[in-house]
Protein backbone atom coordinates (compact mmCIF):
# COMPACT_ATOMS: atom_id res chain seq x y z
CA UNK A 1 0.00 0.00 0.00
CA UNK A 2 2.49 1.99 1.00
CA UNK A 3 5.68 3.82 -1.43
CA UNK A 4 8.70 4.34 0.51
CA UNK A 5 8.62 8.47 2.24
CA UNK A 6 4.24 8.40 1.80
CA UNK A 7 3.33 6.48 4.85
CA UNK A 8 0.95 7.28 7.45
CA UNK A 9 3.55 9.49 9.53
CA UNK A 10 3.30 11.75 6.25
CA UNK A 11 -0.05 12.85 4.36
CA UNK A 12 1.01 15.54 2.93
CA UNK A 13 -2.02 18.01 1.22
CA UNK A 14 -2.58 18.54 -2.14
CA UNK A 15 -5.08 18.98 -4.88
CA UNK A 16 -5.96 16.81 -8.02
CA UNK A 17 -8.08 15.99 -10.79
CA UNK A 18 -9.75 13.05 -12.05
CA UNK A 19 -10.42 13.06 -16.14
CA UNK A 20 -13.57 14.97 -16.50
CA UNK A 21 -13.79 15.89 -13.04
CA UNK A 22 -13.34 19.35 -11.24
CA UNK A 23 -9.88 19.67 -9.11
CA UNK A 24 -10.28 18.38 -5.16
CA UNK A 25 -8.36 17.98 -2.14
CA UNK A 26 -6.25 14.92 -1.32
CA UNK A 27 -3.75 13.60 0.68
CA UNK A 28 -0.97 11.40 -0.74
CA UNK A 29 -0.60 7.84 1.10
CA UNK A 30 1.57 5.65 -1.39
CA UNK A 31 0.61 5.53 -4.47
CA UNK A 32 -2.61 6.35 -4.02
CA UNK A 33 -4.38 9.67 -3.29
CA UNK A 34 -7.46 9.73 -0.84
CA UNK A 35 -10.25 11.58 -1.47
CA UNK A 36 -10.87 13.63 1.68
CA UNK A 37 -14.27 15.49 1.20
CA UNK A 38 -15.32 11.55 0.35
CA UNK A 39 -13.47 10.09 3.28
CA UNK A 40 -14.44 12.74 5.90
CA UNK A 41 -17.85 13.64 4.46
CA UNK A 42 -16.32 17.41 4.65
CA UNK A 43 -16.80 19.69 1.33
CA UNK A 44 -14.35 22.65 2.24
CA UNK A 45 -12.09 19.35 0.73
CA UNK A 46 -14.36 19.53 -2.86
CA UNK A 47 -12.97 22.93 -2.91
CA UNK A 48 -9.98 23.04 -5.98
CA UNK A 49 -7.84 24.99 -3.23
CA UNK A 50 -6.33 24.09 -0.08
CA UNK A 51 -7.06 27.52 1.33
CA UNK A 52 -10.55 27.02 3.40
CA UNK A 53 -9.36 24.06 4.80
CA UNK A 54 -5.76 26.06 5.76
CA UNK A 55 -7.84 29.05 7.21
CA UNK A 56 -9.42 26.56 9.67
CA UNK A 57 -6.16 26.87 11.80
CA UNK A 58 -4.05 24.92 14.19
CA UNK A 59 -6.11 22.72 16.03
CA UNK A 60 -8.22 21.82 12.42
CA UNK A 61 -4.97 20.32 10.91
CA UNK A 62 -3.98 18.68 14.03
CA UNK A 63 -7.55 17.30 14.17
CA UNK A 64 -8.21 16.28 10.66
CA UNK A 65 -4.63 14.59 10.84
CA UNK A 66 -4.91 12.27 13.76
CA UNK A 67 -8.62 11.34 11.84
CA UNK A 68 -6.89 10.68 8.80
CA UNK A 69 -4.51 8.16 10.30
CA UNK A 70 -6.94 6.61 11.95
CA UNK A 71 -8.99 6.23 8.84
CA UNK A 72 -5.94 4.95 7.11
CA UNK A 73 -4.74 2.46 9.28
CA UNK A 74 -7.97 0.80 10.26
CA UNK A 75 -10.25 -1.75 9.48
CA UNK A 76 -11.45 -0.72 5.98
CA UNK A 77 -8.42 1.35 5.66
CA UNK A 78 -11.16 3.82 3.86
CA UNK A 79 -10.14 2.12 0.76
CA UNK A 80 -13.09 3.04 -1.14
CA UNK A 81 -11.60 5.96 -1.09
CA UNK A 82 -8.35 5.28 -2.55
CA UNK A 83 -7.53 6.89 -6.00
CA UNK A 84 -4.12 5.55 -7.73
CA UNK A 85 -1.95 8.12 -8.29
CA UNK A 86 -1.69 6.76 -12.23
CA UNK A 87 -5.38 8.20 -12.59
CA UNK A 88 -5.14 11.87 -11.88
CA UNK A 89 -3.39 14.79 -12.62
CA UNK A 90 -1.87 17.07 -9.91
CA UNK A 91 -2.92 20.57 -9.44
CA UNK A 92 -1.18 23.83 -7.36
CA UNK A 93 -2.29 22.73 -4.19
CA UNK A 94 -3.60 26.45 -2.76
CA UNK A 95 -4.04 29.65 -4.16
CA UNK A 96 -0.74 31.62 -3.64
CA UNK A 97 -1.63 34.90 -1.64
CA UNK A 98 1.08 37.08 -1.55
CA UNK A 99 4.66 35.43 -2.40
CA UNK A 100 7.92 36.72 -0.17
CA UNK A 101 11.49 35.27 -0.81
CA UNK A 102 14.40 35.65 1.77
CA UNK A 103 17.83 35.28 1.55
CA UNK A 104 19.03 32.99 4.45
CA UNK A 105 22.02 30.67 3.18
CA UNK A 106 25.13 31.97 3.93
CA UNK A 107 27.02 30.01 1.91
CA UNK A 108 24.80 31.23 -0.59
CA UNK A 109 24.59 34.72 -0.08
CA UNK A 110 28.41 34.86 0.02
CA UNK A 111 29.16 32.81 -3.38
CA UNK A 112 26.76 35.67 -4.66
CA UNK A 113 28.67 38.47 -3.48
CA UNK A 114 31.92 36.90 -4.23
CA UNK A 115 30.79 36.10 -8.16
CA UNK A 116 28.97 39.39 -8.30
CA UNK A 117 30.83 42.15 -5.83
CA UNK A 118 34.69 40.51 -6.34
CA UNK A 119 37.47 41.87 -3.71
CA UNK A 120 34.66 43.28 -1.57
CA UNK A 121 33.20 41.73 1.55
CA UNK A 122 30.85 39.34 0.09
CA UNK A 123 27.93 39.50 2.83
CA UNK A 124 26.13 43.50 2.50
CA UNK A 125 25.99 44.90 6.36
CA UNK A 126 22.51 43.90 6.92
CA UNK A 127 23.03 40.31 5.96
CA UNK A 128 23.63 39.03 9.55
CA UNK A 129 20.74 41.87 11.29
CA UNK A 130 18.22 40.72 8.78
CA UNK A 131 16.80 37.79 6.95
CA UNK A 132 16.97 39.74 3.27
CA UNK A 133 14.29 38.94 1.75
CA UNK A 134 11.61 40.79 -1.76
CA UNK A 135 8.14 40.28 -2.86
CA UNK A 136 7.82 38.37 -6.02
CA UNK A 137 4.72 37.34 -7.80
CA UNK A 138 2.09 34.96 -6.62
CA UNK A 139 0.33 35.36 -9.81
CA UNK A 140 3.16 33.51 -11.18
CA UNK A 141 3.55 30.40 -9.05
CA UNK A 142 3.10 27.44 -10.94
CA UNK A 143 2.96 23.71 -10.05
CA UNK A 144 5.53 21.17 -10.82
CA UNK A 145 5.48 19.71 -14.22
CA UNK A 146 4.35 23.21 -16.02
CA UNK A 147 6.65 24.04 -18.76
CA UNK A 148 8.99 27.32 -17.93
CA UNK A 149 9.43 29.26 -21.56
CA UNK A 150 12.52 30.71 -21.49
CA UNK A 151 11.84 35.10 -20.29
CA UNK A 152 12.75 38.04 -22.39
CA UNK A 153 14.49 40.39 -21.13
CA UNK A 154 17.33 43.34 -21.03
CA UNK A 155 20.13 41.76 -20.39
CA UNK A 156 22.33 45.13 -20.45
CA UNK A 157 22.10 48.60 -21.92
CA UNK A 158 20.43 48.07 -25.34
CA UNK A 159 20.74 44.50 -25.12
CA UNK A 160 17.61 42.99 -25.44
CA UNK A 161 16.53 39.15 -26.21
CA UNK A 162 15.88 36.04 -24.42
CA UNK A 163 17.44 35.03 -21.03
CA UNK A 164 20.87 33.55 -22.24
CA UNK A 165 22.02 32.90 -17.98
CA UNK A 166 18.83 30.69 -17.39
CA UNK A 167 19.08 29.25 -14.01
CA UNK A 168 17.23 27.44 -11.12
CA UNK A 169 17.19 27.96 -7.33
CA UNK A 170 16.18 25.03 -5.23
CA UNK A 171 14.23 26.35 -2.15
CA UNK A 172 12.06 25.50 0.58
CA UNK A 173 8.89 27.52 0.75
CA UNK A 174 6.21 27.72 4.16
CA UNK A 175 2.46 27.65 3.38
CA UNK A 176 0.48 30.11 5.77
CA UNK A 177 -2.52 28.64 6.82
CA UNK A 178 -3.98 31.10 9.58
CA UNK A 179 -4.31 34.85 8.54
CA UNK A 180 -3.32 37.68 10.95
CA UNK A 181 -4.35 41.71 11.15
CA UNK A 182 -2.95 44.27 9.74
CA UNK A 183 -0.57 45.94 13.13
CA UNK A 184 0.51 42.77 13.59
CA UNK A 185 3.13 41.16 14.39
CA UNK A 186 2.26 37.74 13.56
CA UNK A 187 1.58 35.03 16.67
CA UNK A 188 3.84 31.95 17.16
CA UNK A 189 5.06 30.03 13.91
CA UNK A 190 3.58 26.92 14.17
CA UNK A 191 -0.21 29.02 14.55
CA UNK A 192 -0.01 30.50 11.29
CA UNK A 193 2.47 27.80 9.43
CA UNK A 194 0.62 24.51 7.59
CA UNK A 195 3.73 23.31 5.73
CA UNK A 196 6.12 22.78 3.47
CA UNK A 197 6.89 22.64 -0.01
CA UNK A 198 9.71 22.90 -2.51
CA UNK A 199 10.04 25.69 -4.75
CA UNK A 200 12.29 26.61 -7.40
CA UNK A 201 12.78 30.16 -8.02
CA UNK A 202 13.69 30.00 -11.53
CA UNK A 203 16.11 32.93 -12.67
CA UNK A 204 17.54 34.99 -15.43
CA UNK A 205 20.77 35.82 -14.43
CA UNK A 206 21.70 38.10 -17.18
CA UNK A 207 18.42 40.33 -16.50
CA UNK A 208 18.70 39.74 -12.64
CA UNK A 209 22.10 41.27 -12.71
CA UNK A 210 20.80 44.35 -15.02
CA UNK A 211 17.81 45.27 -13.15
CA UNK A 212 18.33 44.59 -9.53
CA UNK A 213 20.66 47.74 -8.38
CA UNK A 214 18.75 49.68 -6.58
CA UNK A 215 15.48 48.13 -6.04
CA UNK A 216 15.97 44.24 -6.00
CA UNK A 217 15.11 41.75 -8.39
CA UNK A 218 12.08 42.16 -10.62
CA UNK A 219 11.63 40.68 -14.26
CA UNK A 220 14.42 38.06 -13.80
CA UNK A 221 12.26 36.43 -11.02
CA UNK A 222 8.82 37.03 -11.91
CA UNK A 223 8.30 35.09 -14.85
CA UNK A 224 7.86 31.81 -13.08
CA UNK A 225 7.82 29.98 -9.45
CA UNK A 226 7.40 26.21 -9.65
CA UNK A 227 6.21 24.46 -6.12
CA UNK A 228 5.81 20.76 -5.43
CA UNK A 229 2.59 19.73 -5.83
CA UNK A 230 2.23 18.15 -2.37
CA UNK A 231 2.05 20.40 1.17
CA UNK A 232 4.01 18.28 3.61
CA UNK A 233 2.38 19.52 7.47
CA UNK A 234 4.58 20.83 10.19
CA UNK A 235 3.11 18.27 11.90
CA UNK A 236 4.67 15.34 10.10
CA UNK A 237 8.21 17.09 10.56
CA UNK A 238 8.75 17.01 14.08
CA UNK A 239 11.67 14.34 13.71
CA UNK A 240 13.15 16.29 11.27
CA UNK A 241 13.58 19.40 13.49
CA UNK A 242 17.30 20.40 14.16
CA UNK A 243 18.64 23.54 16.53
CA UNK A 244 19.17 26.62 14.86
CA UNK A 245 22.70 27.72 13.53
CA UNK A 246 24.65 29.98 15.87
CA UNK A 247 24.32 33.36 14.75
CA UNK A 248 26.58 36.47 15.35
CA UNK A 249 25.79 39.40 16.26
CA UNK A 250 22.66 38.45 18.60
CA UNK A 251 19.59 39.01 16.62
CA UNK A 252 17.59 41.88 17.78
CA UNK A 253 14.78 40.58 20.52
CA UNK A 254 12.20 40.46 17.52
CA UNK A 255 14.20 38.24 15.95
CA UNK A 256 15.09 35.79 18.93
CA UNK A 257 13.64 32.87 17.91
CA UNK A 258 10.37 31.51 19.38
CA UNK A 259 10.64 28.17 17.61
CA UNK A 260 14.14 27.82 17.21
CA UNK A 261 14.40 24.94 15.39
CA UNK A 262 15.85 24.54 11.57
CA UNK A 263 14.53 21.57 9.37
CA UNK A 264 16.82 18.52 8.27
CA UNK A 265 15.67 18.53 4.72
CA UNK A 266 17.95 17.06 2.30
CA UNK A 267 17.47 18.46 -1.14
CA UNK A 268 18.96 17.11 -4.39
CA UNK A 269 18.47 18.81 -7.45
CA UNK A 270 18.87 16.59 -11.18
CA UNK A 271 19.28 18.15 -14.40
CA UNK A 272 18.25 15.61 -16.89
CA UNK A 273 18.21 13.05 -14.77
CA UNK A 274 21.82 13.53 -13.21
CA UNK A 275 21.92 14.71 -10.03
CA UNK A 276 24.09 17.60 -10.10
CA UNK A 277 24.05 18.82 -6.13
CA UNK A 278 22.69 17.77 -2.86
CA UNK A 279 21.86 20.82 -0.80
CA UNK A 280 21.43 20.78 3.06
CA UNK A 281 18.42 22.67 4.36
CA UNK A 282 19.47 22.26 7.77
CA UNK A 283 22.69 24.43 7.57
CA UNK A 284 20.28 27.84 6.91
CA UNK A 285 21.80 30.98 8.63
CA UNK A 286 18.16 32.55 9.43
CA UNK A 287 15.24 29.92 10.93
CA UNK A 288 11.47 29.63 9.13
CA UNK A 289 10.39 31.39 12.44
CA UNK A 290 12.75 34.12 12.10
CA UNK A 291 11.58 34.84 8.72
CA UNK A 292 7.72 34.79 9.57
CA UNK A 293 8.61 37.37 12.36
CA UNK A 294 10.63 39.84 10.12
CA UNK A 295 8.07 39.79 7.58
CA UNK A 296 5.28 40.99 9.65
CA UNK A 297 7.05 42.81 12.14
CA UNK A 298 5.97 46.05 10.30
CA UNK A 299 2.74 45.78 11.37
CA UNK A 300 1.87 43.93 7.70
CA UNK A 301 -0.80 41.28 7.55
CA UNK A 302 -0.61 37.41 6.97
CA UNK A 303 -3.40 36.08 4.15
CA UNK A 304 -4.14 32.34 3.78
CA UNK A 305 -2.10 30.91 1.22
CA UNK A 306 1.13 33.12 1.70
CA UNK A 307 4.10 31.36 0.74
CA UNK A 308 7.37 32.19 1.84
CA UNK A 309 10.75 30.61 0.61
CA UNK A 310 13.95 30.63 2.27
CA UNK A 311 16.23 31.57 -0.81
CA UNK A 312 18.61 29.04 -2.63
CA UNK A 313 19.73 26.69 -0.59
CA UNK A 314 23.97 25.96 -0.36
CA UNK A 315 26.26 24.20 1.88
CA UNK A 316 29.81 24.67 2.12
CA UNK A 317 30.34 22.06 -0.25
CA UNK A 318 31.31 22.16 -4.22
CA UNK A 319 28.14 19.36 -4.68
CA UNK A 320 25.96 20.79 -1.95
CA UNK A 321 25.35 24.09 -4.17
CA UNK A 322 21.66 25.52 -5.03
CA UNK A 323 21.79 27.31 -8.45
CA UNK A 324 23.69 26.62 -11.57
CA UNK A 325 25.28 30.35 -10.58
CA UNK A 326 26.98 28.87 -7.88
CA UNK A 327 28.02 25.29 -9.80
CA UNK A 328 29.31 27.17 -12.88
CA UNK A 329 30.92 29.92 -10.93
CA UNK A 330 28.89 32.13 -13.35
CA UNK A 331 29.71 30.36 -16.01
CA UNK A 332 33.67 30.20 -15.52
CA UNK A 333 33.90 27.00 -14.08
CA UNK A 334 31.01 24.85 -16.30
CA UNK A 335 29.36 21.71 -14.80
CA UNK A 336 30.56 18.29 -16.54
CA UNK A 337 27.00 16.16 -17.24
CA UNK A 338 27.61 12.17 -16.96
CA UNK A 339 26.82 12.47 -20.77
CA UNK A 340 30.08 14.53 -21.46
CA UNK A 341 28.16 17.73 -22.37
CA UNK A 342 28.71 20.49 -20.23
CA UNK A 343 26.30 23.57 -18.47
CA UNK A 344 26.88 26.92 -17.93
CA UNK A 345 23.42 27.92 -17.27
CA UNK A 346 20.17 26.15 -18.88
CA UNK A 347 19.21 24.99 -22.59
CA UNK A 348 16.04 25.00 -24.05
CA UNK A 349 14.63 21.02 -23.45
CA UNK A 350 16.92 20.77 -19.84
CA UNK A 351 14.32 19.35 -16.68
CA UNK A 352 15.50 20.48 -13.50
CA UNK A 353 13.93 18.32 -10.51
CA UNK A 354 14.32 19.35 -7.06
CA UNK A 355 13.50 16.44 -4.70
CA UNK A 356 13.92 16.05 -0.49
CA UNK A 357 13.69 13.31 1.96
CA UNK A 358 13.40 14.63 5.80
CA UNK A 359 13.72 12.31 9.06
CA UNK A 360 10.14 11.13 9.74
CA UNK A 361 9.23 9.50 13.61
CA UNK A 362 10.63 6.41 14.25
CA UNK A 363 13.14 6.00 11.45
CA UNK A 364 11.04 6.55 9.13
CA UNK A 365 11.92 8.74 6.07
CA UNK A 366 9.65 11.46 4.77
CA UNK A 367 9.66 12.29 0.65
CA UNK A 368 8.77 15.57 0.33
CA UNK A 369 6.85 15.55 -3.32
CA UNK A 370 9.32 16.59 -6.12
CA UNK A 371 9.06 20.17 -8.35
CA UNK A 372 10.42 19.79 -12.15
CA UNK A 373 10.17 21.65 -14.71
CA UNK A 374 11.10 21.63 -18.43
CA UNK A 375 12.96 25.04 -20.13
CA UNK A 376 10.83 25.74 -23.41
CA UNK A 377 12.43 27.95 -26.19
CA UNK A 378 11.74 31.79 -25.98
CA UNK A 379 8.53 32.77 -27.75
CA1 LIG B 1 15.49 32.84 -4.67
Amino acid sequence: MTAPGYGVEHLPYGIYARPGEPPRAGVRYGEHVLDLAAALADDVFAAPALNPFLARGRTAWRETRERLQELLTGPGAAREHLVPLGEVRLCLPFEVADYVDFYCSLEHATNAGLIFRPGQEPLPPNWRRLPVGYHGRAGTVVVSGTPVIRPHGQRGADDFGPSERLDFEAEVGFVVGAPSPMGGPAGAFEEHVFGVTLVNDWSARDVQAWETVPLGPFLGKSFATSVSPWVTPLDALSAARVPGREQSPEPLPYLRRTAPWGLDLALEIRLNGETVSRPPFRGMYWTPDQMLAHLTVNGASLRTGDLFAGGTVSGPEHGQRGSMLELSWNGAEPVKLPGGETRAFLHDGDVVTISATAPGPDGTVIALGEVSGTVRPAG
